[in-house]
């Protein structure tokens, strides 16, 4: 396998899934919808983030034939009974990001309760059609008020207990090598060094 289709359209998401890969050794080339000029998108529908991220895998894998993962992913709040979960992205549509965290934080003002975590899925359609899943999960709590600039989505709401700040805070260095994403891709890596290549 030399080259890996990424099946995501979210810049953020691609650079870190790039930067988690190098710094495991992964060189590999990396494609995404954009290379293809793709600007079909698969429907989400599924009920569960294995579910969404088999979809857009599946999607991708059809269309273009290449070894292709797909991560699907998001943020559960226990207060909110593990919402937004699935429908992170599309929860609260109105609202930009800055926003989103704000009424959270604000919902949350007086709750006790403050424990969340992200979830990352990654289904992986490798290059003889078989599938694959690798799970990705990273503990943490609501901020009292988003801080920090770096990161994406509900980054500056997710504090990390050991360090007593948001994943926003703490950026690419902490993110690339223990959030979900980070978690779920080493586990895929393990494979690809052993299976895939
Ligand atoms: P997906 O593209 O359907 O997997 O959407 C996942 C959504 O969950 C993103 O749009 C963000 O809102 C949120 N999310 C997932 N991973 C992260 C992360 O690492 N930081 C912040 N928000 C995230």
């Amino acid at each position: 396998m030399n080259k890996l289709f990424i099946a995501s359209s979210n810049p953020h998401k691609l650079e870190e899934i790039r930067d988690i890969l190098l710094n495991n050794g992964i060189d590999l080339e990396l494609v995404c919808p954009k290379d293809f000029g793709c600007e079909e998108e698969p429907v989400e529908d599924g009920l569960s983030f294995e579910e969404n991220a088999y979809i857009k895998a599946r999607f991708y894998h059809d269309l273009y034939h290449l070894p292709t993962i797909a991560d699907d992913s998001g943020i559960c709040i226990d207060y909110l009974g593990g919402k937004p979960g699935i429908h992170s992205a599309r929860f609260l549509p109105e609202m930009d990001y800055p926003h989103k965290c704000a009424y959270i934080v604000d919902i949350m003002k007086d709750v006790s309760e403050r424990s969340a975590r992200f979830v990352d899925c990654l289904c992986f359609i490798d290059g003889k059609g078989s599938v694959h899943y690798y799970q990705g999960v990273n503990e943490g709590t609501i901020a009292y008020e988003p801080a920090g600039d770096k990161g994406f989505g509900y980054d500056p709401i997710f504090v990390i207990p050991e360090y007593g700040k948001t994943e926003a805070e703490l950026g690419e260095e902490y993110k690339n090598v223990y959030s979900h994403r980070a978690k779920a891709l080493k586990e895929w890596i393990i494979d690809a060094k052993e299976k895939f290549q």
